[in-house]
């Protein structure tokens, strides 16, 4: 854990709100709040040891805006991927999707859902497999 906060520079955080006005999660999802928004996952990680259990996880796009406003340099992204993959070590996987052919989980169950709820049959199977598992079967179709 303390390696993923000295890695995102979360400790850095100044609770400025920047990240928090660009984050599109607060578009996506109706239950958004400060729980779920990237300020209130960054302030939970620096002082709680088990926040990696806590689904809200995985409701990160992983676009990296809030980075990108951020005056102090601190990463929601990189945080959140820390935290997914603690999670991922742990066996606490209820929030992913897995590659359909591989099996390594790849996508967050609710960017899924939401997608999905947008673009409807127009996902296909973009969804159910990772990005490694699509380019060796494009690699195939194309040799
Ligand atoms: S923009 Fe940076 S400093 Fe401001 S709340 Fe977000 S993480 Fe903290
Ligand atoms: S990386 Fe995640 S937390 Fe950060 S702005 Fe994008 S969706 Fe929000």
């Amino acid at each position: 854990m303390e390696a993923i906060l000295t890695a995102s520079g979360a400790r850095g955080c100044i609770e400025c709100g920047k990240c928090v006005a660009v984050c599109p999660m607060g578009e996506m999802y109706p239950n958004f709040g400060w729980e779920m928004s990237p300020r209130g996952i960054i302030r939970r990680a620096v002082t709680q040891d088990d926040l990696y259990q806590e689904p809200v996880i995985w409701c990160c796009t992983g676009c990296n805006a809030g980075t990108e406003v951020c005056p102090e340099g601190v990463s929601c992204r990189d945080l959140i991927r820390g935290l997914r993959c603690l999670a991922i070590e742990m066996g606490i996987q209820q929030q992913t999707r897995n590659c359909t052919i591989c099996g390594a989980p790849f996508v967050s169950g609710p960017v899924v859902a939401f997608v999905r709820e947008r673009l409807g049959h127009h996902t296909r199977d973009y969804m159910d497999t990772c990005h490694l598992c699509r380019q060796r079967q494009y690699a195939q179709r194309n040799a």
